[in-house]
C-alpha cells in the first residue's frame, strides 16, 4: 500500500496543456503572457486592482513588507502560531518580529493580545508607535491566516487603524477562504500568497503580492526585477532582487486557479467527513469554523487532549505512521524558536495548545477509501486499551 500523504498536489492534463503551450511558443522564462494573466486573475479573485507575481510566497512577504515601509531597526507585530516564513521575511529586512498569542478556538492571531500589547508595551510618539522596551518603531502588523481559516481581520484591522499601522496579510495557507463573504486578502493594505506544492493551488512554486495601492505595487514590481531605474542602460539606485515567476510556473498556476472552487469544496467535504467521524470521540476535538467565515480546511487539524490520551499527539502520530499515514504536529510557536528568540507578548495559549494539535491528510485528491483508513486509525488508537 502507498503512503497516504499529508497534502499532495493534484495536477494533470490541464497543467500539461499550459506547459506545452510555453514550449511551443518559447515563453518559458521570467516573462510571458501567462505571468500577466496569472496576475490579473489573482487580482480579480481577491478584488484588488494590482497583483505582482513572485518566485515564492516568502519572496512576496519580503518585498511586500519592504513596500509597506519596514526597514532596518523597525518592529513588526505578528502571530506566534504560524509557519516560520513570515518571521524570516521580517528578519531579511533587518527588522524585528514581535510575536503575539493565538486565540484557542480557531488558532488565529488574537485581536485581544494585539490590543493588550499595543496598550501596555507600546507608546505613541511623533514618529509613530514605538515598543517601550527597545524604542523600535512598529511599522506594520503582519497577520497570518493559518490552516485555511481566516483571522478575525475586521477586529484586527480596526485596532491597526487606531494605531496607524499598515496591515500586511499572509494568505499563503488560506486562498479561497471568505470572511463575511469577502475573500481573505482583501482586508489589509497588502497581501501575500504562495503557490508552493502543498498549498490549495500550486504553480509548482511561486507567490503573489496583491494590493490596491498603486505606489506599493510599483515598488514591488521594481524590487522583484532587480530594481532597474534605467532598463536600457541598467542604472540601479537600489538593491533589488530577482524574485520573478516563470511563465511555466504561471501556466501551471492558471490551470489550478480554474479549479480553486473545486479544491475548496473537496477540502470542505474532507473536513465534514472527519468532523462527523470524530464527533463521539472523547479527547479528540475537530477543527472549528467561525460563524462568519468560510474556511478552506487547508490542513485539517485536530486537538488531542493529553489528559485523555496518554502520549498526546505523538502517540497518534506514531500509530498512524505505522499504517503509512502521514500526519504532522503544528509548528513550534515562533517566539520559542531559537532562530527568532525575539520579543513577544504573553503567548500562554499558543504555548499550551501547540503541543496538542495534529494535522491529518488533507489532499484535494484524498479518496474516500484512504480517508476511511485515516479515520479508522484515529478511532482505533483513541479507543485502545
Ligand atoms: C507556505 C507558507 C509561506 C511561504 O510560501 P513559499 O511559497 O513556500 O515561500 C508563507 N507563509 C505561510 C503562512 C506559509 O504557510
Amino acid at each position: 500500500m502507498d503512503e497516504i500523504p499529508l497534502c499532495a498536489p493534484t495536477v494533470g492534463n490541464d497543467e500539461a496543456r499550459y506547459l506545452q503551450e510555453c514550449i511551443d511558443t518559447g515563453w518559458v522564462s521570467s516573462a510571458g503572457p501567462f505571468v500577466d494573466q496569472f496576475e490579473e486573475r489573482i487580482a480579480e479573485e481577491i478584488g484588488s486592482s494590482r497583483a505582482v507575481a513572485t518566485a515564492s510566497g516568502t519572496a512576496a512577504l519580503h518585498v511586500a513588507l519592504r513596500a509597506a515601509g519596514v526597514g532596518e531597526g523597525d518592529a513588526v507585530l505578528m502571530n506566534t502560531l504560524t509557519f516560520i516564513a513570515p518571521a524570516n521575511a521580517v528578519r531579511y529586512l533587518g527588522a524585528q518580529p514581535i510575536f503575539l498569542d493565538a486565540e484557542p478556538e480557531y488558532l488565529q492571531l488574537d485581536p485581544e493580545a494585539l490590543r493588550i500589547y499595543l496598550e501596555t508595551r507600546c507608546e505613541r510618539t511623533e514618529g509613530g508607535v514605538v515598543d517601550k522596551r527597545t524604542g523600535a518603531r512598529i511599522r506594520a502588523l503582519l497577520v497570518v491566516h493559518v490552516l485555511g481559516h481566516p483571522a478575525d481581520v475586521e477586529a484586527i484591522a480596526e485596532i491597526a487603524d487606531e494605531y496607524d499601522l499598515a496591515v500586511v496579510e499572509d494568505v499563503a495557507e488560506s486562498l479561497g477562504a471568505l470572511y463575511d463573504g469577502d475573500p481573505v486578502g482583501s482586508h489589509g493594505d497588502i497581501s501575500c500568497f504562495s503557490f508552493n506544492g502543498n498549498k490549495i493551488i500550486t504553480a509548482g512554486g511561486g507567490g503573489m503580492v496583491v494590493t490596491d495601492r498603486e505606489d506599493w505595487a510599483e515598488d514591488v514590481r521594481y524590487l522583484t526585477t532587480q530594481a532597474k531605474d534605467d532598463p536600457l542602460r541598467y542604472v540601479h539606485e537600489n538593491v533589488g532582487y530577482n524574485y520573478r515567476l516563470s511563465n511555466l510556473h504561471a501556466g501551471v498556476g492558471l490551470a489550478q486557479l480554474d479549479r480553486l472552487e473545486d479544491h475548496v469544496e473537496a477540502k470542505r467535504t474532507i473536513a465534514r467527513r472527519y468532523t462527523k467521524a470524530f464527533s463521539d470521540l472523547r479527547g479528540v476535538e475537530p477543527m472549528r469554523e467561525a460563524p462568519n467565515v468560510r474556511a478552506t480546511y487547508w490542513l485539517y487539524t485536530i486537538r488531542i487532549d493529553p489528559d485523555v490520551h496518554e502520549g498526546g499527539w505523538s502517540a497518534f502520530h506514531e500509530a498512524l505512521d505505522e499504517r503509512e499515514i502521514q500526519t504532522r504536529p503544528i509548528w513550534q510557536p515562533v517566539h520559542l524558536s531559537p532562530a527568532h528568540d525575539g520579543l513577544s507578548g504573553d503567548c500562554e495559549a499558543a504555548e499550551r495548545i501547540h503541543s496538542q494539535l495534529l494535522s491529518l491528510p488533507s489532499s484535494v485528491g484524498l479518496s474516500p477509501t484512504d480517508q476511511d483508513c485515516v479515520v479508522d486509525a484515529i478511532r482505533t488508537h483513541a479507543q485502545r486499551g
